[in-house]
């Protein structure tokens, strides 16, 4: 027993010594990645119910490692997140965002709002109003061409402080949208006392939608729900056509996955609507 309990002892200790290398790894690679272009941004279209109609983008990050190669964001979000490399992070993709905006409003060619992943540490930080002001009158762009996705629990943590930081964004036209909406915590009160414009329903209950009723319940009373409180819906995840039909005769407006689009680099955007204008 004696040595099964040093054993244990041992294993714990490499364990944890792992995870400290691995998270001062991370975050040095994560400072670098910034120092040296290795992210980049992918942009998922979000379409009206014909499927035609390009109403907005989302911004995704993608990390390419010199050594490692492609590291998902699934990844090294999480890690970022418990620091305050994950504001570095955030500010890095509205400014690249915005910069793309900027150019390709300077070719002429069309533009749709944009949607940006924002984690709770950042939203709370004083620091985000002023950033983003900055950004918008230094690249031109009006505030109602961007948008901003945050996850329920955020919210949640801070109530007060969030209603004062969205209160500003709100006065700058930015828009706020629910992220995996339904998979957070249970209480509804917050969607009241935030200025929200749309809700996006979570993958997880699109997934099954056409083939388990309780999925597509939850889904129609999320819409009912957006509905009622004049808020927009969009289903995310949305991979196969009979999905994306459920969802359009559960009254969902706007889609995203990759049925009809999967995320693509920039350069892809622009032949989009052109392709829409041709038709
Ligand atoms: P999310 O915001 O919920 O983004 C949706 C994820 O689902 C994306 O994965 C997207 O590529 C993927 N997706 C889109 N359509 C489909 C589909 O039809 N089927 C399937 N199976 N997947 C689909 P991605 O890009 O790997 O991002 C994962 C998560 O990482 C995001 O989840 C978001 O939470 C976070 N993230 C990504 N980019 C950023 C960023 O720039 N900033 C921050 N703070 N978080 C980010
Ligand atoms: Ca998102
Ligand atoms: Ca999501
Ligand atoms: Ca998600």
């Amino acid at each position: 027993a004696k040595d099964k309990g040093r054993d244990n002892a041992q294993f714990f200790t490499s364990e944890m010594a792992n995870v400290v290398t691995k998270k001062f790894g991370i975050d040095k690679e994560i400072n670098d990645a910034l120092a040296s272009n290795q992210f980049a941004l992918v942009y998922q279209p979000k379409v009206g119910r014909d499927g035609q109609d390009i109403l907005g983008l989302e911004a995704l990050i993608r990390w390419h490692h010199p050594d490692k190669g492609f590291i998902s964001p699934a990844e090294f979000i999480p890690i970022a997140e418990e620091s305050s490399l994950i504001v570095k992070i955030d500010e890095w993709v509205i400014d690249n965002a915005l910069k793309q905006m900027s150019q390709w409003r300077t070719q002429d060619l069309e533009i749709v709002p944009i949607a940006v992943n924002l984690s709770g540490r950042h939203l709370v930080s004083d620091s985000l109003v002023p950033y983003v002001a900055d950004r918008l009158a230094k690249y031109q762009i009006p505030g109602s061409m961007l948008e901003f996705e945050i996850t329920e629990g955020v919210l949640l943590q801070d109530i007060q402080r969030c209603v004062e930081v969205l209160t500003e964004l709100k006065a700058l036209n930015i828009k706020i949208s629910i992220d995996d909406f339904g998979t957070g915590y249970s209480s509804l009160s917050y969607l009241k006392r935030l200025p929200l414009d749309t809700l996006k329903i979570d993958q997880s209950f699109v997934e099954e939608c056409d083939t388990h009723t309780e999925d597509a319940k939850i889904c129609e009373t999320i819409i009912h729900l957006a509905h009622n409180l004049e808020l927009m819906i969009v289903a995310e995840g949305v991979e196969t056509a009979s999905q994306a039909d459920t969802l359009a005769s559960l009254g969902c407006e706007i889609f995203q996955g990759y049925y009809f689009y999967k995320p693509m680099s920039a350069d892809a955007i622009p032949s989009l609507f052109s392709q829409r204008l041709v038709l």
